[in-house]
C-alpha cells in the first residue's frame, strides 16, 4: 500500500548523507498520492509539497543527522502543520453547540462527547433541539442512556429554540451541556436561520462541526456557512472506523481557522478519540508507526546537542584525540566556517604556522563532513573513541552500516589522523590562544 511504499522511499535515504532533488521528488510524490486519496484538498497538498521540497533541500541537516532523519521530520513537521494542534477542550463548566448536516454523526457525537466528559469526572448533559427528523428524539435519548449521561429533550415541543432554553433549564446541575441541532440534507435557509436562533439562545462556549470522515470536498461550502452564522471553533469527525479517512475535514478547519477536536471511530458511544496529530497523520498516510519514527528522530537530535554541551574542548588538548573529538570539531566548524577562516581568526598564528600544516586538513568539504558522520553513527562507543583498533573487516562493517563504501570510511580514518598530526603541533601553542580557538 501507499504507506509501506513511503515508508520504504524513506529507508532509502537511510544511508545517504546527502539528499538530491530526485530523492525529495519521490518523497513528496508518494505523500502526494496518500493524501489525496485521503481527499486532502489538491491545493492543500500542493501548498504541502512545496514546503517540504523548499525546506528539504534548503535547510542543512543538523549535525548527526541522516538524510532520511532530516527528512523525515521536515515531512511530519509541515504535516503537522497542515492538521493542526488538537482543539483546546477545557475540562470545566461549558455549553458545546454542535453543528452539522443530516447523518454527519452529530446526536452519535454528542453522546460520545457527553460519555467523554464524564470519564474526566464532569457531569455532561445532552439537549436534543432536533424536531426535524423522525425519531430524533428517541434516538438521542436512548443513546445518553447507553452513555449513561443526562438528556433533555421534548418530543411533542416543534420549536427547537423553546427546547434549547428549556433544555438549558433543565439542565442547570450539569458542569457540560452539549446542544445537539437538526440537519438538513443540504444548506438551506431554514437550516442556518434556526442554528443561529438556537446559539442566541444557549450562547455556547463553543460550536463544533461534526463532519462524515467521507465528506471530500463538500466540506468546504458547509463549513464557510456555519462559520459564517454562528463561528466554528472546531471539528468532530466521525466514522473515521470506516475506510474514508477523513481528509476533507481538513478543507473545513482551513475554511474555518480552526482546528479538530474529537474523532468518532465507532457505533457505541465509547468510540470517541481526542484528535491527535500524529495519529491522524499516521490515518491519512497508511503509516502505522510514524510517530515512533518521529520521535525517535527527535530523542537522536536531542543526544547529539547534550553530548555538545558536555565536550570540553580541553579534554581534546589534555587527552588522547579520538573520533568523538573530530565530530565535535566537525559540527563546531559546520557552525562557524571553514577550519583555516578560523584559524586566522586566532591572534599570533601568523602565516608561518598556517603554512606548515598540510592543506587536507583544511580542506574538509560540508559533503564529506556529512558522509563522515553517517558513517561515525554506524560506529560503536568503543570505535570512536579507540579508532586505531579499526581493521579491515570492522571498516566493512561500518561501511555497511551506514551505508558507505569502504573507502569513504578509510578516508575519514586517513582524516581523522591528520588531523590528530595538526593537533600535536597545536600543542605548543599558548593555552589562551587555544582555548580561543576552539570556543569560537
Ligand atoms: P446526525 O444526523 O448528524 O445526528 O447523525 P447520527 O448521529 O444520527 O449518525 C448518522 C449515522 O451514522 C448513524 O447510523 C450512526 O450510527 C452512524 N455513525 C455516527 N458516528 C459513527 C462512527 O463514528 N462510526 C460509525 N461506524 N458510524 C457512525
Ligand atoms: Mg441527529
Amino acid at each position: 500500500d501507499l504507506g509501506s511504499s513511503l515508508r520504504s522511499t524513506l529507508d532509502d535515504l537511510r544511508g545517504k548523507s546527502r539528499i538530491s532533488e530526485e530523492d525529495v521528488d519521490e518523497v513528496v510524490t508518494q505523500i502526494q498520492r496518500s493524501l489525496l486519496q485521503a481527499d486532502v484538498d489538491t491545493g492543500l497538498v500542493m501548498d504541502l509539497s512545496d514546503a517540504i521540497r523548499e525546506r528539504a533541500l534548503d535547510e542543512e541537516p543538523p549535525a548527526g543527522t541522516t538524510a532520511r532523519d532530516h527528512v523525515l521530520r521536515i515531512v511530519y513537521e509541515e504535516l503537522v502543520d497542515l492538521v493542526g494542534e488538537s482543539t483546546e477542550v477545557p475540562l470545566e463548566e461549558q455549553t458545546i453547540l454542535l453543528a452539522g448536516l443530516q447523518g454527519s454523526g452529530k446526536t452519535t457525537t454528542a453522546a460520545k462527547m457527553a460519555w467523554w466528559f464524564s470519564k474526566k469526572g464532569l457531569r455532561p448533559a445532552v439537549i436534543q433541539t432536533d424536531t426535524f427528523r423522525p425519531g430524533a428524539y428517541d434516538q438521542g435519548k436512548e443513546m445518553a442512556e447507553r452513555a449513561e449521561v443526562d438528556f433533555y429533550g421534548d418530543p411533542d415541543a416543534d420549536d427547537p429554540v423553546q427546547i434549547a432554553r428549556d433544555g438549558m433549564e433543565a439542565t442547570a446541575e450539569a458542569d457540560v451541556r452539549i446542544v445537539d441541532t437538526a440537519g438538513r440534507h443540504a444548506l438551506e435557509e431554514g437550516l442556518i436561520g434556526e442554528i443561529e436562533a438556537i446559539a442566541a439562545a444557549v450562547e455556547p462556549d463553543r460550536n463544533l462541526l461534526v463532519l462524515d470522515a467521507a465528506i471530500g470536498q463538500g466540506a468546504k461550502e458547509q463549513a464557510q456557512r456555519f462559520d459564517e452564522a454562528i463561528g466554528i471553533d472546531g471539528v468532530a469527525i466521525a466514522k473515521l472506523d470506516g475506510t474514508a479517512k477523513g481528509g476533507g475535514a481538513l478543507t473545513a478547519v482551513n475554511e474555518t481557522d480552526s482546528t479538530i477536536a474529537f474523532l468518532g471511530t465507532g457505533e457505541t458511544v465509547k468510540d470517541i478519540e481526542r484528535f491527535e496529530p500524529s495519529g491522524f497523520i499516521s490515518r491519512l498516510l497508511g503509516m502505522g508507526d510514524l510517530k515512533q519514527l518521529t520521535e525517535r528522530v527527535e530523542r537522536a537530535m536531542e543526544e547529539t546537542e547534550a553530548e555538545e554541551e558536555d565536550w570540553d574542548p580541553e579534554d581534546m588538548l589534555e587527552g588522547d584525540f579520538t573520533l568523538k573529538d573530530m565530530r565535535h570539531q566537525m559540527q563546531a566548524l559546520d557552525r562557524m566556517g571553514p577550519l583555516s577562516q578560523v584559524l586566522d581568526m586566532v591572534p599570533g598564528l601568523g602565516g608561518g604556522m598556517m603554512d606548515q600544516l598540510p592543506d587536507e586538513a583544511m580542506d574538509m568539504t560540508q559533503e564529506r563532513m556529512r558522509t563522515f558522520e553517517v558513517i561515525m553513527d554506524s560506529m560503536t562507543e568503543d570505535e570512536l573513541e579507540n579508532p586505531r583498533s579499526i581493521g579491515a573487516s570492522r571498516m566493512k562493517r561500518i561501511a555497511a552500516g551506514s551505508g558507505t563504501d569502504v573507502d569513504d570510511v578509510r578516508e575519514l580514518l586517513e582524516q581523522y589522523r591528520m588531523m590528530e598530526r595538526a593537533l600535536k603541533q597545536f600543542q605548543g601553542m599558548g593555552d589562551a590562544d587555544m582555548e580561543r580557538m576552539m570556543k569560537q
